[in-house]
Formats: structure tokens, C-alpha cells, sequence
């Protein structure tokens, strides 16, 4: 047999088995025949491939009573603890990991602050250290971690695994996916951090699957993720989304990106400080990129503070006007607010959404699916969903088998 013949075979077997984990996914459990029947291939193909996913614990075989009449049956799902998958999400002022079986059940979840401004070299020691214990608790629960996926508020070069550029905070081309790999011994990517929430939101909870959505990550930063027809734009370099540096207002305020008036700084977490104080709002803050008042200001909001709400609304205003120029852009059906600050504008969602429909064409938004407040880890829940994904498309079988 050729080089070549052997490369082909290789191949189909594991496009056959991703096939297979595939069906499991979304039909499971089934029996054998049943996969071969949907999938057109032969029983003993399916056999020779489940086998295989079996061998390398990635597929769970249980025997099922099929009445009377009927003999015992065998039915196959996906074993949800073959392995654990992690991920890690970098924010200006904290650093989270989140670490759940394959089958998506939370296993740890840890975070940690940082001092805004930290250098990239001191924030990334404290990140390692969060994935060295989140890789300890997995071998205590005897699980093998699959990979991590790490988000980041900023251009983030996937191919080269490189943190390219961060407007807030300055860091570039800071190498990381080919240092951690070798570091922990597994697959590492890296992703921006609102198509890391994109992708999240796509993936789990209650507006999962849906084809076109904008997703907008609210924090300190701002950037969006876009699916179109079920696919997430990444543009040439991947670094799509950047809607936070585009111009918002004439004579704005300096933006961190070196440019002024940008849409960051009239909806950002420090625009909205600074509104605040220009109201004459108290408001405790530990510092100018920090968000951890926002607990407060949500205090504030719930107590009836009428000028929190004013100022607010205002904001939500223009968070409304920006995206109504996306919506025009993208035509979605679902509009996404997520990204920490998305729990405080959460109260000021009629102001959002007059806006957006203030400002697009007729037609555009009829109807159009809003929801502002998530649950803040859309972007760790994406990291998990790129990682499995991976595995999916990957099942390495054999090499699972020999761990
Ligand atoms: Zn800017």
C-alpha cells in the first residue's frame, strides 16, 4: 500500500469517527444501526469506528431492556468524562478560568484580580498560575485536559498564537500559544475575547444556533462579534470587530487607542464613570480601568437614584445609535448585549432598543431580538466551546488510547 493510500485511509477513518461523535451530539444515545443508517455507511464500518471512540473513552456503551419481546440492545453516547476542557479569559482587571468535563459540566471556576495596568508578563504569571491549578483539581478527578482556549480584550493573531495588540492596554505581539503549549503539554488557542463571547452565546443558552446575531462585548473595552448565515466574521487577519475605535462623536474625549471621540469612550466603563461624575453621582472606584463599581451603581439604579438612571439612559442612547449602524450592516435577527457593564445597562434596555429602532431603515428591525445582560461568562463559555470543537473535529483516536 502507498504512502498515499495509507494518508487516504487514515483520513476517511477520521472523518468517519467525527461523523460519529457528531451524531451523538446532537441525536444521542443510538445504537449502532441506527448511526449507520443515518450516516449510509456499513455496519461493520460503524463498528469499527465506535470501537475505536470506545477504546479511546470517548464514546460510553450501556445495555438497554427493549421490552418482552424484544433482546437487550446496546446504545452509544458520548462519555462526558473522557477528559476536561479549560478555559481562561484575560480582562483588564482580573483573570478567569473555567474548567468543565467534555460533556460542558462545570467542574472549577476561579478568578483572580489584577491591578489595572499590569504588565503583560505579570498578568500572564498570574494566569499560568490559575491554569496549574485548574490542571491539578482535573488530575485529581482523573481527568485529562483536552486544551485551553485563552480570550483576550484585544487583535489577537490566532495563527501565530500571539496577543497582537490591545488598545486598553498597550501590550503587543506577546507570544503565547506555542510558549504555554510547550509549558503545559496541550493544544492552547487563543481568541479575541467578544468573538470568544460570540461564539459562547452561540453555542449555549437560550438564543443558541441562532444564524445572525450581533454580539457586543461591553466592558472596558468594546468590540463585537458578528455570525452571518451561522458563521462568525473573522475578517483577513482575525481581527474583525473592532467596532469600540470607530468614530462616535466630533471633539470627543482621547481614547486609549491614540484617536479621539471613538464609540469606546461615550459607552465604555469609563465613559460611563465619567458621566456619572459629571452628574455629581458618588460612585466608588478603585481605578479609571477598573469596573468593580458597577455593583454599586446597580445598587444605586435598584434603590431609585433617579440621576444614575438619567445618565444611564443616556447611555444606552448612544449604545442604541451604534447599533443600529451595525444592524443596517449585518441585517441579524438577535442583538446581544453581553460583556461585564451589560448587568448594569440591563436596566436601561427601553433606551437601547428606541434607539436602534429610531435609527434603522423600516423593515430592518421587524422584528428584532434584543437582549441586554448575560451572564458575564460568555466569553469562558465560548473558550469551552472552541476547545471541544476542536476535539470534535480531532478526535486523535489512537492517541487517546495510548494515554
Ligand atoms: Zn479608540
Amino acid at each position: 500500500m502507498s504512502e498515499q493510500q495509507r494518508y487516504d485511509r487514515a483520513d476517511i477513518r477520521r472523518l468517519n469517527a467525527v461523523s460519529v461523535l457528531n451524531q451523538l451530539r446532537v441525536n444521542g444515545p443510538l445504537s449502532r444501526a441506527n448511526i449507520a443508517s443515518v450516516l449510509g455507511l456499513t455496519r461493520a464500518t460503524v463498528s469499527n469506528i465506535v470501537s475505536d471512540l470506545i477504546e479511546a473513552s470517548m464514546v460510553t456503551e450501556t445495555e438497554y431492556d427493549a421490552g418482552r419481546t424484544g433482546r437487550p440492545g446496546l446504545l452509544l453516547n458520548l462519555n462526558p468524562n473522557c477528559g476536561s476542557l479549560m478555559a481562561l479569559d484575560i480582562d483588564i482587571d482580573r483573570v478567569s478560568v473555567l474548567m468543565t468535563n467534555f460533556g460542558q459540566e462545570v467542574l472549577s471556576r476561579e478568578e483572580v484580580e489584577i491591578a489595572p495596568n499590569c504588565a503583560a508578563n505579570e498578568t500572564l504569571a498570574v494566569a499560568a498560575g490559575l491554569v496549574e491549578r485548574a490542571l491539578e483539581q482535573s488530575a485529581l478527578s482523573q481527568l485529562k485536559c483536552f486544551g485551553l482556549c485563552v480570550a483576550w480584550a484585544g487583535l489577537v493573531d490566532r495563527e501565530d498564537g500571539q496577543l497582537a495588540y490591545g488598545p486598553t492596554t498597550g501590550w503587543e505581539h506577546v507570544p503565547l500559544k506555542c510558549t504555554w503549549e510547550q509549558r503545559f503539554g496541550m493544544p492552547v488557542y487563543v481568541e479575541n475575547e467578544a468573538h470568544a463571547g460570540a461564539i459562547g452565546a452561540h453555542h449555549f443558552g437560550e438564543r443558541q444556533g441562532v444564524r445572525n446575531m450581533i454580539y457586543l462585548s461591553l466592558g472596558v473595552g468594546l468590540a463585537a462579534g458578528v455570525f452571518v448565515d451561522g458563521v462568525l466574521i473573522r475578517g483577513k487577519l482575525g481581527f474583525a470587530g473592532q467596532v469600540g475605535h470607530t468614530a462616535f462623536v466630533d471633539n470627543g474625549v482621547n481614547c486609549s487607542c491614540g484617536k479621539k471621540g471613538c464609540w469606546v469612550t461615550e459607552i465604555g466603563a469609563s465613559a460611563v464613570l465619567r458621566k456619572l461624575a459629571g452628574a455629581g453621582v458618588e460612585i466608588s472606584a478603585y481605578g479609571a480601568s477598573s469596573v468593580d463599581w458597577i455593583e454599586s451603581a446597580i445598587q444605586k439604579v435598584q434603590a431609585g437614584d433617579s440621576t444614575v438612571l438619567a445618565v444611564l439612559s443616556d447611555v444606552g442612547e448612544q449604545i442604541g445609535l451604534g447599533l443600529a449602524r451595525l444592524v443596517q450592516t449585518f441585517n441579524p435577527s438577535t442583538v446581544i448585549v453581553g460583556g461585564r457593564l451589560s448587568e448594569l445597562m440591563r436596566y436601561v434596555e427601553p433606551s437601547i432598543r428606541a434607539a436602534i429602532l429610531s435609527d434603522t431603515l423600516p423593515y430592518m428591525t421587524d422584528p428584532l431580538d434584543l437582549i441586554v445582560g448575560t451572564s458575564g461568562d460568555d466569553s469562558l463559555r465560548g473558550g469551552i466551546a472552541t476547545v471541544f470543537d476542536a476535539i470534535m473535529k480531532n478526535p486523535m483516536i489512537g492517541e487517546l488510547a495510548k494515554e
